[in-house]
């Protein structure tokens, strides 16, 4: 497995750096750093932060932070400074970072898989109600996100976590960060494969290495028997296929990715078994690291490097470089002609049932959590899944026992069979805690699923799949707006009175799976935030009145 790459990437390329220059990689030779990001993650690497939050800055409090681990080496244990209150969206571009900085902090505890057992669910939401004023979100990457976390608690709060086998570690940051998995891994009745034991190996083997935790960039990697984890638009997916000769394994897909340069995953065309996941998951992360761009942070994304190489060559610097073997040939994944959420009551193949709840937007709270736990414990279930669409599922429940937890679910504001636009609805965090942020996004989301419900109650029956809604507080995308059937992309916009005012431009017609594509961007089609429900109903209104037969 060694490579000549890995071990010492520039001397290994020298000789390539004199022809071509330009991008920053290391394996042409630019070893020294290019930008500021990159020059704070040389001086020290960012995964020696963790003992100095424990050391020094949980004892001498918020202003003995050093500004280059506040606002860089922080992330990769999970850490952003939230956004301070009170300061409006117009204001974001153009204040300085320290005067959009708050005090307290906004921490991501990476599940990976969205895999929970009910105590580590319990000590999550208890963490939250003791140090996170009983803040925490669903993330769409089956994270948990606290706010209002001050650094003096962190040290006890990895405790915790650590105590029940929880990590922060590179939550975030130019990382592997959380690892999406099919929410019905190893249940579902029809997956191809279950694709945790390579989560798990992959975690073993690389999670918290320095090799790999200094990258261009982020890094989202997915795993999945089902194709239910949107993974066309990871860095790197593993989807569940079935080789006509070698049985059930994974297609390899990489260069997935959103932002203000969407691209889909290209298939590399190879099959890989479960065993030799981690193996190629390495492979491709190293040639991230080595090859990818570190000059610009705007194209340092793994989606650039496969843009310009293409799958083919991809593939065979993966074989030739780093694998040192070819991978099999495979054939493509079935897409999906719609995405599963999961919601409802489901059989598992073991017979017995799952179920799916649907908070609005992902927004939960630490004691809604404890709850959940110990009503799914009530009956008879220790683990819980959080899915890529914010929804929360309990496993392993036996068919008289599920009345009671879907009556004990609803009791938490957390229905099993809630309307369409409910289960359709995604948010990001937004203008409440994030500095990027120019509008709000989550309260938005709550109000337009109670108007909707109140409002489009005549047509709800006429819904087969749910219309899915994405907000999204400023054009980063963190809810996917180019994926949503109305994706919504944060921006300040000019009302009728000629007033400037939250509102959003809109994508129409994105999706994933079989018609897998970016929603049109309408240009100069923007609605306010005040707009917005009669916008979003007028489109569903005008799409279930015309649509053709079949026609998402
Ligand atoms: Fe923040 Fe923008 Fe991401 Fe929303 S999309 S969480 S506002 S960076």
């Amino acid at each position: 497995m060694a490579s000549p790459t890995r071990d010492n990437p520039a001397a290994a390329r020298t000789p390539r750096a004199r022809q071509r220059r330009g991008e920053g990689q290391w394996a042409l030779g630019y070893r020294e750093p290019l930008n500021p990001n990159e020059r704070s993650k040389k001086d020290d690497h960012p995964l020696n932060v963790r003992s100095r939050i424990e050391n020094i800055y949980a004892r001498g409090g918020f202003d003995s932070i050093d500004p280059g681990d506040l606002r860089g080496r922080f992330r990769w244990y999970g850490l952003y400074t939230q956004r301070k209150p009170g300061i409006d969206g117009g204001r974001t571009a153009t204040l300085e970072p320290e005067e959009l900085d708050d005090e307290y902090f906004m921490l991501r505890v990476r599940i990976d898989g969205g895999a929970l057992t009910t105590e580590q669910l319990a000590v999550i939401g208890e963490i939250s109600q003791t140090y996170a004023r009983d803040t925490a979100d669903i993330t769409d990457r089956q994270n948990v996100q606290y706010h209002w976390i001050r650094i003096e608690d962190m040290p006890t709060i990895w405790e915790k976590l650590e105590g029940v086998g929880l990590t922060t570690m590179t939550a975030c940051g130019d990382s592997p960060r959380v690892m999406l998995g099919s929410p019905v891994a190893g249940i579902a009745e029809d997956e191809v494969i279950d694709g945790t034991p390579a989560l798990d190996e992959i975690k073993r083997r690389y999670l918290g290495k320095p090799e790999y935790a200094n990258l261009p960039r982020k890094f989202k990697t997915a795993v999945s028997g089902l194709p239910d984890v949107a993974h066309e638009i990871h860095d790197v997916a593993f989807v569940g296929v079935v080789h006509p000769e070698h049985g059930p394994g994974f297609d390899v897909q990489v260069g997935g990715g959103l932002s203000t340069n969407p691209m889909i995953a290209q298939r590399l065309g190879a099959w890989v078994p479960l065993d030799e996941v981690p193996e190629v998951w390495e492979g491709v992360i190293s040639i991230f690291r080595d090859y990818g761009y570190r000059r610009l942070r705007s194209r340092a994304r793994l989606k650039f490097l496969v843009k310009d190489w293409g799958a083919e060559k991809f593939r065979d610097v993966l074989e030739s470089e780093y694998l040192k073997r070819k991978l099999i040939d495979g054939p493509a994944p079935e897409a999906p002609a719609v995405q599963r959420d999961h919601v409802g009551v489901h059989k598992q193949k073991d017979g017995k049932f799952y179920v799916g709840a649907a908070p609005v937007g992902g927004r939960v709270s630490g004691s809604t959590l404890v709850k959940v736990a110990k009503a799914a414990e009530r009956a008879g279930s220790n683990r819980v899944r959080l899915t890529p669409l914010q929804k929360l599922l309990v496993l392993d429940v036996a068919e008289e026992d599920v009345p009671g937890l879907q009556a004990e679910l609803a009791e938490l504001g957390l229905p099993t069979q809630p309307s369409p636009w409910r289960r359709g609805v995604m948010a990001c965090t937004g203008i409440e805690f994030c500095k990027l942020a120019i509008v709000e996004t989550k309260q938005r989301a709550k109000d337009l699923v109670t108007a909707l419900e109140e409002r489009l109650a005549d047509i709800q029956d006429q819904v087969e799949n749910p219309v899915s809604v994405h907000l999204n507080g400023c054009p980063n995308s963190c809810a996917r707006i180019q994926t949503a059937d109305i994706g919504l992309k944060g921006q300040i916009v000019t009302d009728d009175d000629g007033n400037q005012v939250e509102g959003f431009q809109v994508h129409l017609g994105g999706g994933l799976g079989l018609d897998a594509g970016f929603g049109r961007k309408l240009r100069g089609h923007k609605v306010t935030g005040d707009e917005l429900v009669g916008y979003v109903e007028r489109v569903v209104r005008n799409y279930l009145s015309q649509r053709e037969e079949g026609e998402r």
